[in-house]
């Protein structure tokens, strides 16, 4: 059976992220929902996400802080950031720093997937173009190296294409 998409939810306000997380469930995603930016980076530092949805106001570590460590953690995870009113400079702001994309709240459920199955287009081409990438360098240096050395190389790949088993 194919593995549901883990996804990360970070907001505040409690009632607004056990609704999305309600809604999002029932649409077949592993959601682990936080109410705090430490919170979310510790949780991401344990277990691999495919994707997270982050509020940006946040009292503590907010939105833009945590969308850098998110990346830096795992350069892979999709990150769309969550807006309020009045907040839309910051949020461009996330783009540059690598969010996908960002929505106001409160945003329809239909939308937000339409947003969800566009990142993780994101995340599985760019995880392919490594695979790739790596490919070509193996079989670049392929020449020089025994059978059992490249077998070894290209399992390792292989192996680390995959999703973690975390
Ligand atoms: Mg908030």
């Amino acid at each position: 059976m194919t593995r549901k998409i883990k996804l990360l939810i970070v907001d505040d306000e409690e009632r607004f992220l056990r609704t999305l997380a309600q809604r999002l469930t029932l649409r077949d995603f592993d959601v682990t929902p936080v109410g705090n930016g430490a919170q979310a980076v510790e949780i991401a530092r344990e277990q691999a996400f495919d994707l997270a949805i982050v509020d940006l106001k946040m009292p503590g570590i907010g939105g833009e802080k945590v969308l850098e460590l998110l990346k830096k953690q795992d350069p892979h995870i999709e990150v769309v950031i969550l807006t309020g009113h009045g907040t839309i400079d910051s949020a461009v702001e996330c783009t540059k720093l690598g969010s996908y994309h960002y929505l106001q709240k409160p945003c329809e459920t239909e939308e937000l997937l339409d947003v969800l199955k566009n990142a993780y287009w994101r995340r599985v081409q760019s995880k392919l173009r490594v695979d790739e990438d790596r490919l070509s360098a193996l079989l670049d240096s392929a020449t020089s190296e025994s059978p059992l050395s490249i077998l070894r190389k290209l399992r390792e790949l292989e192996e680390s294409g995959k999703p973690p088993g975390k």
